[in-house]
């Protein structure tokens, strides 16, 4: 029910959402929608967008209309908005007639204090008209960077939404986004008419978010060793550049015995779907996926992205990673990367049939991504940067940071560097004496002065380049040739045969007038010490025992109820609710409800049930 004027934002943040404090920007987005301005709101994926537009529905009159295209979510996200006593409802396609008609009639009586609605059905005839006789709190545009044509999530039906300003003129707007850049922010507030609106930018940092990237040498069994020492009970994403990879994996992980099931776009509608509810639903569980997975994923306890693949750009990367811990609770985004990723990508952009201008694009992304993987500073720093925003060393988990984010892996164990300039000059000369239309291995075996029969069938033992470079082992050649071709002083042949030639750049190094320093590469891919993996437990696996068994009770009580009311356990309550909850150890409902998460409508569904849990492992007091 459109509720009267007198509940106040933080009234509604804590009866009904029961949070104790409103996050970063969300108060001042909130105070400027209830009082009927237009706002761009640019937030990162966890920042906490939806309150934005839900509080201000709920206190201003009438129905906030939130225009989202993710039809698929919209039934969870209303069944999470009612079990916190929301009046609620979507309207698409995936309703019957009579559904519909229940839903218009509850609009027009003025009973919805929200209602979800996918863009293309906003724009017919029959929803505007409806539109029209209601009183509209305002309008929200959530994902409204897939108004942007450039964006990697265009829907045409996006464009269409000018018609909300020129159609309702005097009802606010909020359009929320998690795309950081410049250009997208431009093209929402042209497109939607939003230019003279308020502009709210959030810091992009993801603090509970830690970066790694390791040396890539066996992909599947690093990501298996990963996932069974640190996340064995854990949801999280796996990201591959092929359908074919994808399938591979996941159906390999399945023989290691995780739960893991496959997403791409060569996979049926029906089983797709399936798939994605599956991984909404269940916990542990591992989705294999290639980029067509993951637009508005809200599952919040993602704990970690995997990427066995380079991403093509820093804004996927972050996209990608940025799936991970939506709850704010420790996540990881651990990628592979080896020598083959640089080649692979170096060739399809080579063969790339693009206009000349987006092909120059597309390589400066992938020059900043390959960039990224070799730094030997701080990645959150980095990749904020990349977004323009300087990483100002907040404080994370009571620690005061600086130039070192302490969560990366550059940060954790830094990262050691030695003078490869020889070695470099090697490496191109050896490229350029051998007529520049060799592979790496091939490269490497004259360096290394290994006689095979097609090294002898070329003649090449009777270059110069040839055994001179006995002094480092195959793996640290590799390294040597990846670093060059990642900072552009080597290019990929048009033809995919992977043969290497040089470019322009190389000639000073090759001159040795340009002093180079590589990444030592560690041996161990997983490299990040006992200390440092200990200090995010956040699950069962690292959990003192005692903690351990409170915990699995609790999450088996949230599973209980989200099959009895067939909705994910997190839409019950959040890990970070649940964690409260075993920590502060509530004994009274009172308690309880000072719990982040435990709002009116759960406290009095869920209260006694939870209390009745911890109860049972009251086992001394602290008197
Ligand atoms: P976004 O849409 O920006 O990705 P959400 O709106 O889904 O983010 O919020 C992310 C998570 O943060 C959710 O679990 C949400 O319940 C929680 N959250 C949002 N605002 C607050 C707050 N003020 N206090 C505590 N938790 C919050
Ligand atoms: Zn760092």
């Amino acid at each position: 029910m459109p509720s009267p004027q007198a509940n106040t934002a933080i009234d509604v943040l804590t009866n009904t959402f029961g949070y104790k404090q409103f996050r970063g920007e969300q108060e001042a987005i909130i105070k400027q929608t209830i009082a009927g301005q237009d706002a761009l709101v640019l937030m990162p994926t966890g920042g906490g967008k939806s309150l934005c537009y839900q509080i201000p529905s709920i206190v201003r009159q009438g129905t906030g209309i939130v225009v989202s295209p993710l039809i698929a979510l919209m039934h969870d996200q209303v069944s999470a908005l009612r079990l916190q006593g929301v009046a609620v409802a979507f309207l698409n396609s995936s309703l019957a007639f009579q559904e519909v008609q229940e839903i218009e009639g509850q609009l027009l009586r003025g009973e919805l204090d929200l209602l979800y609605i996918a863009p293309e059905r906003l724009c017919q005839e029959r929803t505007l008209n409806l539109l029209h006789q209601l009183e509209i709190a305002l309008f929200a545009i959530d994902e409204a960077h897939c108004v942007s044509q450039w964006g990697h999530d265009f829907r045409p039906e996006y464009i269409q939404l000018s018609i909300l300003h020129e159609q309702f003129p005097s009802v606010p707007r909020i359009a929320l986004t998690a795309t950081a850049d410049e250009s997208t922010r431009n093209e929402i507030a042209q497109r939607l008419d939003l230019v003279k609106a308020k502009l709210f930018i959030s810091s992009f940092d993801r603090p509970n978010i830690r970066y790694r990237v390791a040396q890539k040498n066996n992909p599947k069994k690093q990501l298996l060793h990963f996932i069974q020492t640190e996340h064995p009970q854990d949801a999280g994403i796996v990201y591959c550049l092929s359908r074919k990879k994808v399938d591979d994996t996941a159906m390999w992980l399945a023989e290691q015995g995780i739960k893991a099931i496959p997403y791409h776009a060569g996979l049926s509608t029906n089983i797709r779907q399936k798939h994605q509810e599956r991984f909404l639903r269940e916990e542990e569980i591992v989705i294999v996926a290639t980029v067509a997975f993951g637009m508005g994923i809200d599952k919040p306890d993602v704990r970690y992205v995997a990427h066995l693949d380079l991403p093509k750009s820093i804004e996927s990367y972050y996209q990608e990673t940025g799936r991970a811990g939506r709850d704010g609770l420790p996540a990881d985004a651990w990628m592979v990367y080896g020598l083959q990723d640089v080649i692979m990508l170096r060739q399809m952009l080579a063969q790339s049939e693009a206009m000349e201008q987006i092909k120059r694009l597309e390589q400066r992304k992938l020059e900043a991504m390959l960039g990224f993987c070799e730094i030997t500073s701080c990645r959150r720093a980095s990749l904020l940067g990349y977004f323009g925003e300087q990483y100002r060393g907040e404080q994370y988990q009571g620690e005061q940071r600086e130039e070192n984010c302490g969560n990366c892996d550059n940060c954790l164990e830094p990262v050691e560097s030695w003078e490869g300039t020889t070695e470099a000059r090697k490496a191109l000369s050896c490229v350029f004496r051998t007529g520049q239309r060799f592979g790496v291995n091939y490269l490497i075996d004259v360096l290394r002065g290994k006689l095979t029969s097609r090294i002898e069938q070329f003649r090449h033992q009777e270059v110069s380049t040839f055994g001179i470079g006995s002094e480092l082992s195959e793996v640290q050649w590799r390294s040597v040739f990846r670093q060059l071709m990642a900072r552009g002083f080597i290019a990929v042949d048009m033809e995919g045969y992977g043969s290497l030639y040089l470019t322009e750049d190389s000639r000073p190094v090759l001159k040795g007038e340009q002093p180079l320093y590589f990444r030592k590469d560690v041996a161990k891919a997983n490299k990040i010490s006992k200390k440092n993996k200990q200090s995010r437990s956040t699950r069962s696996a690292n959990l003192a025992s005692e903690n351990k068994e409170i915990w699995a009770a609790l999450r088996a009580k949230r599973n209980e109820l989200a099959q009895e009311q067939s909705v994910p356990a997190y839409i019950i309550f959040h890990d970070a609710t649940l964690m409260e909850m075993m920590e502060y150890h509530p004994t009274s409902l009172h308690e309880m409800s000072q719990i982040n998460g435990v709002g009116a409508m759960k406290l009095e569904k869920y209260g006694n049930e939870f209390l009745a849990v911890l109860n049972q492992y009251v086992t001394y007091s602290v008197i």
